[in-house]
């Protein structure tokens, strides 16, 4: 829609030999309300205005000495490149009527003229000059963007892609090209009709923006190809294995078309920029040819164009699908490591640690394998039976020797939010006959940050179920502890890095004082992870932290040695005492 400030702010040219005319003329125009009026009498000048100003409308005087309007609009029409002259002639001889519209003036005034007339005659002609600069552009932009899905086209995508580059060029930032084709889409379209296989597209375009962040952009490249634009400061060509993958979780998932569902897999052709190239053209060229690749490595999989690239990416293809099976294969098995109190020495409980016996590697850490369980959701059946594990470790220790023992199971924050995660915890405690009490939950910071309002309800609901929460590697995430102190949060566990360094460094020194103290203002307890020496300790006593946990008591160690570990502390003199 043009409106009234539009048509009011639009450029116009006065042009005419007189100086009086021309003053009068923009008297007029400013009175009616027109803003941005410039004027000439040299009609040389008008070519060169108007190829830099592109004005909405020239007010042209037919008659002028060494240059005529006749000649100024053949002047123009070089440098007009819409196709559209927007002149309005003035003039003094009617008989120039036609010779001046048939050299391309959309309208003529005669002099003396009425203001009505030429000021309704003004508003009409920039009305429709408006209204075809708009349709135009609304055009230009309608042939970037594909109607099916939305979303840009191959042209457009490749010019998204130079702008990232460049500006990624400077930053030092990754730029990667991931070009995802739908597996045998022909057969879906084949075998459910066109319209499905459109509606299909529609609902994959739709994923894929979801599996990438706000600045980053998803295109249509052709058919069932679809293109990504990744941008990374974290510097990590694997960056784009990571997204990869998050696609092919994405697309499994079954999407509905036609009151059907429908599950895709999808090939990924991945090029990285600077390492394949620092070239728009040359990355697409590159993706494509990667996409190959993954089609023909028998699809459902991502490749990258350089080798060594590939060779990374495989094996954490590798990864994930082993640890598709190691919960049916029980290869998973939980280590416990103690938790002691600092002034008497007793221990408080153990923390369930996560280990995996990858068959022909030996015992896999969390660190390598945990990352690859949160990006599959892997992380929720596995963390389903690690709490399963550890209740049914806690009956199976109330009623031997070893008595009532505390055990806390580490929780990532996508098993925490998910719906039936307290139900989980309810069963396996009500299923095994164990005291609530018995069961901590360790969650880390970002837990509570995504969404605090349902974090706060599950926190709430584990309360009166009788768990105990406390908050795991604290000093490393960014929440203050008043912001933590809405939550009913019993524990802070401080996290290792600060106690690796907090007989050496006194800035670390003073932080972790300051954690010790405000979270006994709190009412919070705080235990520190990783102790591993006698100066450690010594410190945390001095500073009265409740807890410690580390390497300076024990390992994490299987169950059957923590229990033996358990009885020898009981016999003898506990291992931590003070001295
Ligand atoms: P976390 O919960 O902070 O666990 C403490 C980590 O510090 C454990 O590493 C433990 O072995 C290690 N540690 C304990 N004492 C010392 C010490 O004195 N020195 C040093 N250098 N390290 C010490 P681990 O077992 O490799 O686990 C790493 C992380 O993996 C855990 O950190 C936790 O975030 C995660 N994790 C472990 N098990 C599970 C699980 O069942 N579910 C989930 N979601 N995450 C888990
Ligand atoms: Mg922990
Ligand atoms: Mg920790």
């Amino acid at each position: 829609m043009v409106g009234t400030t539009d048509i009011l702010n639009a450029r116009i040219l006065v042009v005419d030999d007189s100086s009086v005319n021309v003053l009068l003329l923009e008297r007029m125009l400013r009175v009616a309300g027109y803003s941005s009026v410039t004027t000439t009498t040299d009609p040389r000048a008008v070519r060169d205005l108007y190829r830099e100003n592109r004005h909405d409308l020239i007010l042209l005087d037919l008659l002028m000495p060494g240059m005529d309007g006749f000649q100024v609009m053949q002047g123009l029409k070089d440098v007009e490149t819409e196709g559209y002259l927007p002149v309005l002639v003035l003039t003094a001889q009617p008989g120039h009527k036609l010779r001046a519209l048939q050299a391309g003036a959309k309208d003529f005034v005669t002099k003396p003229f009425e203001q009505v007339e030429v000021l309704t005659r003004i508003h009409n002609m920039l009305e429709v000059r408006l209204l075809l600069r708009e349709s135009r552009n609304y055009g230009r932009l309608l042939e970037q963007y594909d109607q099916l899905t939305g979303l840009p086209n191959r042209t457009l995508y490749r010019k998204l892609l130079t702008r990232a580059l460049d500006r990624s060029a400077a930053r030092k930032r990754i730029v990667s090209v991931l070009f995802v084709a739908v597996d045998r889409f022909e057969n879906v379209n084949d075998a459910l009709g066109p319209e499905i296989g459109d509606a299909l597209l529609r609902l994959v375009g739709d994923r894929l923006v979801g599996c990438i962040g706000p600045m980053d952009t998803a295109a249509r490249i052709e058919g069932h190809e679809f293109g990504l634009i990744v941008a990374t400061s974290g510097g990590d060509p694997q960056t784009a294995g990571t997204v990869a993958n998050k696609v092919r979780h994405a697309l499994r998932r079954p999407l509905e078309v036609g009151g059907a569902e429908v599950a895709v897999t999808a090939s990924i052709g991945i090029a990285v920029s600077p390492a394949d190239s620092p070239d728009a053209e040359t990355l697409m060229k590159y993706a494509g040819t990667a996409l190959h690749e993954a089609i023909g490595a028998g699809r459902d999989t991502y490749r990258f164009y350089s080798a060594d690239m590939n060779a990374r990416a495989l094996e954490t293809l590798e990864l994930e699908n082993s640890l598709r099976n190691a919960v049916e294969r029980h290869e998973f098995i939980l280590h416990y490591q103690p938790k002691m109190r600092i002034d008497t020495g007793e221990w408080s409980g153990v923390e369930a640690l996560l280990r995996w016996q990858r068959p022909g590697l030996g015992l896999v850490l969390p660190s390598r394998f945990i990352p690859v369980l949160e990006e599959t959701g892997l992380i929720v059946p596995v963390g389903t039976w690690v709490i399963e594990t550890a209740c049914r470790q806690i009956g199976e220790w109330a009623h031997s020797g070893i008595g009532r023992m505390r055990v806390a199971v580490n929780v990532s924050s996508k098993q925490f939010l998910r719906d039936g995660f307290v139900p989980d915890i309810a069963r396996a405690i009500r299923k095994n006959d164990i005291a609530p009490e018995s069961l901590d939950i360790e969650i880390t910071e970002s837990s509570l940050m995504s969404g605090s309002e349902e974090a706060d309800n599950v926190l709430r609901e584990l309360k009166a179920l009788g768990v105990r929460i406390a908050i795991d590697d604290f000093g490393t995430g960014y929440s203050s502890l008043a912001y933590l102190q809405r939550f009913p949060i019993g524990t802070l566990k401080i996290d290792i890095s600060f106690i690796r360094d907090v007989t050496t460094n006194p800035d670390v020194a003073a932080i972790t004082v300051a954690i010790i103290n405000m979270a006994r203002s709190l009412k919070m307890k705080v235990i520190a992870e990783g102790v591993e020496t006698q100066p450690q300790l010594e410190f945390l006593r001095r500073h009265a932290c409740d807890e410690m946990q580390g390497y300076y008591c024990s390992r994490p160690l299987p169950a059957a040695e923590l229990a033996k570990l358990r009885e020898e502390d009981r016999a003898g003199t506990p291992r931590c005492t003070p001295l």
